[in-house]
């Protein structure tokens, strides 16, 4: 059995606030939104951090950066601007080991971060 939370939300095991969902890669709200947008894009396919990306999956990250774009636009972003983070581990600030990429915006972010 897969324990990944994420993973869970792939297979609606897991209920999420669904944005956007294809073959490869779905997005869902943030149940702890950090701002007034706050999305996280995955890939469907596991993966536990960007360490394990190998260069047979350079094409789904590829889609992945193609929904950025399209995701903020469709959330009001493209002319206030946005921030995208994928964390990376203990340092870095990871919680869940499916590989996310948080699409925050909606307000004026700091730097750094924290
Ligand atoms: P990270 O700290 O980069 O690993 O981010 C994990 C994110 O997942 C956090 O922002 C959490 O609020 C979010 N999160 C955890 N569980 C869920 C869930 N069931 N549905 C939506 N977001 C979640
Ligand atoms: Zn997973």
């Amino acid at each position: 059995m897969n324990n990944c939370l994420f993973c869970q939300v792939v297979t609606k095991e897991i209920p999420s606030k669904l944005v956007y969902e294809d073959d490869r890669a779905l997005a869902f709200q943030d149940i702890h939104p950090q701002a007034p947008v706050h999305l996280l894009l995955i890939p469907k396919k596991h993966f536990d951090t960007m360490l394990d990306i190998q260069p047979a999956d350079l094409s789904l990250l590829t889609h992945l950066m193609e929904l950025i774009p399209k995701l903020a636009k469709e959330h009001g972003l493209a002319k206030s601007g946005f921030r995208t983070v994928i964390n990376t581990g203990s340092n870095g600030g990871q919680t869940v080991y499916h590989l996310h990429l948080h699409l925050i915006g909606g307000r004026q972010m700091t730097w750094p971060p924290g």
